[in-house]
C-alpha cells in the first residue's frame, strides 16, 4: 500500500505555531467566547478542542453554556462587550432556520466562523475584501477554509498557477451540501478553478467557472449524474455525511485520488481506501479550530483598525 495518511494535527501545526508566535511577539491576548447551548457530543468535542488549542496558542477562550432560549440575549451581550473579540456558537442549536437567524445576530465584526450573511454572500460572489482599499480580507467560514488549507497542504492546489485559479483542471466531488460546509466549500473550490460535483441526498449539482475559467465567479448547473458516474472522474473526494453507517464506495474511487473525511463518522472504509488513494486525510477538526483562531486574530486587527480610525 503506498497511500500516505495525513493527519490534521500535522496539517494544523504550522498555523498553530504561527498564531502562537504572532500572539506572543505582539503581546496581545485576543478573546474568543464560545456558546454551547446543546448536548450534541460532536459540539462538546469541538468545544474541548477549541479550549485546548486556544490554551496552546495564547488565545483567551471562554465557554459560556446557556439554555437555547437565552442564547440570543447572550450573543447580544457579547456583541456589546468591547473585551470580547470573537464569538462562536456550537451548532445545531434549534436545528432549523432559527439557527440561521442566530448566525446573523452575531456581530459581523466578531464573527470568527464567517457565518454572517455578509461573509457568506461575499464568498458566493467571489468578493475577497471587505473594503475598497483591499486592506481587510473577508472572513471565510472556518470548516470550508480548513478544507482549503488541507488541500493546499497535500498539494491539490497548483502553486504555479495564479492565485484564484490554482484548482484549474481539478475535478472534486464533495458528498455533503449543507449550508455550513458542503455548499460554501463547493463554491470556494469552484471559484478557485475546480470543477466540483456537489452530492447530497437528493442528487448532484455541478459548480464550475466554465471552460478556460471564462467566468469570474462560479455557476451551478443541475445534473442527472450519479455518485457512480462522478467518483471515478474525481481527483479529490471530500465527504461529510453525518451517519455512522454511510461509507463511500471504495471500488468507485479513482486510483491515486486524494480522499478527505470531515464527518465526525468515518465515511471511508480505512483499509479499503488505503489500497486506492494516494493521500487519505481521515479527519480535519484540528485544522478547523486553527482557522477559527486565525479568523479571530484577523478580526482583532480589524477592530484595532476601526478604533484608530
Ligand atoms: P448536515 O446534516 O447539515 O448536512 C449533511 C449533508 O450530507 C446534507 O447535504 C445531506 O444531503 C448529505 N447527505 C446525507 N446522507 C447522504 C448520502 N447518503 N449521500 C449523499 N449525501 C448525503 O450536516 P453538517 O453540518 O454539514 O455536518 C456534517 C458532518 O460534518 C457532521 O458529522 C459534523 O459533525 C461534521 N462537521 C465537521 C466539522 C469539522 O471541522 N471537522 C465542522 C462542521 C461539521
Amino acid at each position: 500500500m503506498s497511500c500516505k495518511v495525513v493527519l490534521a494535527q500535522g496539517i494544523s501545526a504550522s498555523y498553530r505555531e504561527e498564531l502562537k508566535n504572532t500572539i506572543k511577539s505582539r503581546n496581545i491576548r485576543p478573546k474568543l467566547v464560545g456558546f454551547l447551548a446543546n448536548e450534541d457530543p460532536a459540539a462538546v468535542k469541538y468545544a474541548e478542542w477549541t479550549a485546548k488549542t486556544c490554551a496552546e496558542t495564547g488565545v483567551e477562550f471562554e465557554l459560556r453554556k446557556c439554555a437555547r432560549n437565552d442564547l440570543e440575549d447572550k450573543i447580544i451581550e457579547a456583541n456589546q462587550d468591547a473585551g470580547v473579540n470573537g464569538i462562536m456558537v456550537y451548532y445545531p442549536v434549534f436545528g432549523d432556520r432559527q439557527d440561521q437567524y442566530l448566525q446573523n445576530v452575531v456581530d459581523v465584526s466578531k464573527d470568527v466562523e464567517g457565518l454572517h450573511h455578509k461573509y457568506v454572500y461575499n464568498m458566493y460572489h467571489n468578493i475577497r475584501f471587505l473594503d475598497e482599499a483591499k486592506t481587510k480580507k473577508c472572513i471565510i467560514p472556518c470548516t470550508p477554509l480548513g478544507l482549503v488549507k488541507v488541500m493546499e497542504y497535500v498539494g491539490v492546489y497548483n502553486g504555479i498557477l495564479p492565485y484564484g485559479n490554482r484548482l484549474h483542471g481539478r475535478v472534486i466531488t464533495i458528498i455533503n451540501r449543507s449550508e455550513i460546509v458542503g455548499r460554501p466549500l463547493a463554491a470556494l473550490l469552484a471559484n478557485d478553478g475546480a470543477k466540483v460535483y456537489s452530492v447530497d441526498i437528493n442528487g448532484i449539482q455541478e459548480f464550475h467557472r466554465g471552460v478556460g475559467l471564462q467566468l469570474k465567479k462560479h455557476e451551478v448547473s443541475e445534473t442527472t449524474l450519479k455518485v457512480e458516474d462522478v467518483l471515478p472522474l474525481s481527483d479529490v473526494v471530500i465527504t461529510g455525511v453525518p451517519s455512522p453507517t454511510y461509507k463511500v464506495p471504495s471500488h468507485l474511487i479513482r486510483d491515486g485520488a486524494v480522499c478527505i473525511n470531515f464527518s465526525t463518522f468515518k465515511n471511508f472504509n480505512g483499509d479499503e481506501i488505503k489500497k486506492k488513494a494516494a493521500i487519505y486525510v481521515p479527519a480535519v477538526g484540528k485544522v478547523t479550530v486553527a482557522m477559527l483562531e486565525r479568523n479571530l486574530v484577523r478580526l482583532y486587527d480589524y477592530q484595532l483598525q476601526d478604533r484608530a480610525a
